[in-house]
């Protein structure tokens, strides 16, 4: 298997697509330099035989991303959904993998913003009504009188992506706008939108002839509008919900409408899809039903079929993954100019797992000089995966937070404006269950290249890479030099030798980073810890 951290040359990158795509999102992966295979419709067996060697999948909402699925794709590094919701990715499964789990957000905004306006004059008119009474072969437009959208309110509920397009658009249509979304209220943004206010939930139900729904199905969402929340809503008003079944009560939703203390309903989305033929909400005229078809328009399909393709082989080309619902967002420019930090903070984590006896349950990592302004999660997070690379196969941004979470490890991150004259310094110090042992690594990058500065109390300039025997020894003439001569007759060259006071702090000892250029077998490094003077030998592998 090819480790997980490693970019892949395109010819041997093997990309399954599972569903329909727009053609655009196949020239993308050819100018890219792929060749991906499109198998759709796979299932049970088929489908899991079918992943087995593949390094990408890409879905829309039809093929279903299971666990089973995941598990039995050895390779994998990447699931695509052409497309905002998850819902058919098991990201649990996928982040437990280190399985990077990406979507297109905003491929169809626009597409289901236009619906929910569509919805909006469709309902207000009664306009699936009139066209079924023509079909019947009736030409009576009796009871279906509307309601005129000018000077009406329209509450929008979640001012993310859609929910801006739908008021903007509401204002052309001259109606009056009001949002309610509590991250907006909670971060004291204000509206986005200049001339709509932000209410709050009670008192937009209470005052708006219209309501539109634009939130994520959440834990903190399902249910929203609730049977208490619809007997809130202003007598007469209408509902509109292109986001997610499962936010409104159907049932509540069904007897406000009987009662006729709502005027009507239009939903592109329902609890349970397809609704079943006894739903109380099908069949009535003052309800419109469309088959979760928001983001259905050729446009939008382009867009994420697009997105989705560039997305992949970004991700496949550079590491940089854009829109990951499960590991750290940073763009790939970002990515390029910390990209020699990133590789200083794996080593340093890796270096500090293998220098510290027992298991690092604490990480404290400082980043001082220039790149203290930068992304400071992203080196912390690489230091983690040095560190837990050093036990456990398969570790990498995706997976690494859950794993030290598993294993109790707390990473602390600051900033430092000491950098100690070096441009950017990067601090980490690992300690062991209750600080039992602790140890200090610093590094900077010189040019492109990474370097260890200080280890503990001892300053030095280490190329963190190869073999690195560390030892701690008596602080007289003629350990180091018995030592090489060891080594020598070995035939293990000694490429470079850094000395200095004990990293210990014990005054009567030194310290040795002896860079090797191959690893001396075992029976070397038994006679270097038999040397008179030797307190301590330790390889570590960089
Ligand atoms: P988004 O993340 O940009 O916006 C969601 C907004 O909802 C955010 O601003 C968030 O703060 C807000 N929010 C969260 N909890 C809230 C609450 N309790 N009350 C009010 N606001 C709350 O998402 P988006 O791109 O605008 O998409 C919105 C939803 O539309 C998606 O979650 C998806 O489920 C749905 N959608 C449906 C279709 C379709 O085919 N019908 C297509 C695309 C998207």
């Amino acid at each position: 298997m090819v480790p997980p951290n490693t970019l892949l040359s395109p010819g041997e990158t093997r990309i399954l697509i599972c569903d329909e795509l727009a053609p655009a999102a196949l020239e993308i992966f050819a100018r890219r330099g792929f060749e991906p295979e499109v198998r759709t419709g796979l299932k049970g067996a088929e489908l899991l035989d079918a992943v087995r060697k593949v390094h990408a999948i890409v879905v829309r909402s039809a093929t279903k991303i299971t666990r089973e699925v995941i598990e039995a794709a050895e390779e994998l590094r990447v699931i695509g959904r052409a497309g905002v919701g998850v819902d058919n990715v098991d990201t649990v499964a996928a982040t437990e993998r280190g399985v990077v789990v990406m979507n297109t957000p905003t491929g169809n905004t626009t597409t289901t913003g236009e619906l929910a306006i569509a919805l909006l004059l469709a309902i207000s008119r009664n306009i699936a009504a009139g066209d079924r009474r023509v079909r019947s072969g009736s030409w009576n437009k009796k009871g279906l009188l509307g309601a005129e959208l000018t000077g009406k309110r329209l509450g929008v509920i979640g001012l993310g992506r859609i929910g801006r397009v739908v008021a903007e658009r509401a204002m052309g249509l001259k109606m009056e706008v009001v949002g309610h979304d509590p991250y907006l209220m909670r971060t004291g943004a204000g509206s986005p939108i200049s001339g709509v206010d932000l209410l709050d939930l009670d008192s937009l139900l209470a005052t708006s002839d219209f309501v539109t729904l634009h939130v994520p199905l959440l834990d903190s969402t399902r249910n929203l509008l609730s049977a208490d929340r619809i007997a809130l809503m202003k007598p007469g008003a209408r509902l509109i919900n292109a986001a997610r079944g499962g936010l409104v009560d159907e049932a509540a939703l069904a007897a406000a409408l009987d009662d006729g203390r709502l005027a009507g309903a239009a939903l592109d989305v329902l609890a349970e899809e397809p609704p079943s033929p006894e739903h109380p909400l099908l069949g009535r005229d003052d309800v419109i039903i469309t088959p979760h078809m928001g983001a259905s328009s050729h446009e939008a399909q382009h867009n994420v079929a697009v997105g989705i393709a560039d997305q992949i082989s970004d991700f496949l080309l550079e590491g940089v993954a854009h829109n990951s619902v499960n590991a750290p967002a940073v763009d790939s420019e970002t990515l390029r100019a910390i990209a020699p930090y990133v590789i200083l903070a794996e080593k340093m984590g890796s270096f500090l797992s293998q220098r510290t006896g027992g298991p690092v349950r604490k990480l404290e990592v400082t980043l001082g000089g220039e790149i203290a302004s930068k992304d400071a999660s992203y080196l912390s997070l690489s230091v983690l995966v040095g560190i837990l690379n050093q036990s456990e196969l398969g570790v990498n941004r995706v997976n690494a937070p859950l794993i030290a979470k598993d294993r109790g490890i707390r990473v602390l991150t600051n900033t430092d404006g000491d950098s100690h004259s070096f441009q950017s310094l990067v601090k980490v110090r690992a300690s062991t269950q209750g600080g039992e042992e602790s140890h200090l690594v610093s590094g900077t990058v010189f040019g492109r290249a990474p370097r260890f500065v200080r280890v503990d109390d001892l300053h030095l300039d280490l190329a963190p890479e190869g073999t690195i025997l560390i030892t701690t020894h008596s602080d007289r003439p003629g350990v180091m030099g018995r030592i090489g001569t060891i080594l020598g007759d070995a035939k293990v060259n000694i490429r470079r030798v850094e000395l200095g006071a004990s990293e210990t702090g014990k005054p009567q000892f030194a310290s040795g980073f002896l860079s090797l250029d191959s690893e001396p077998p075992a029976e070397v490094m038994d006679a270097i810890r038999a040397v008179d003077g030797i307190e301590e030998v330790r390889l570590v592998r960089l």
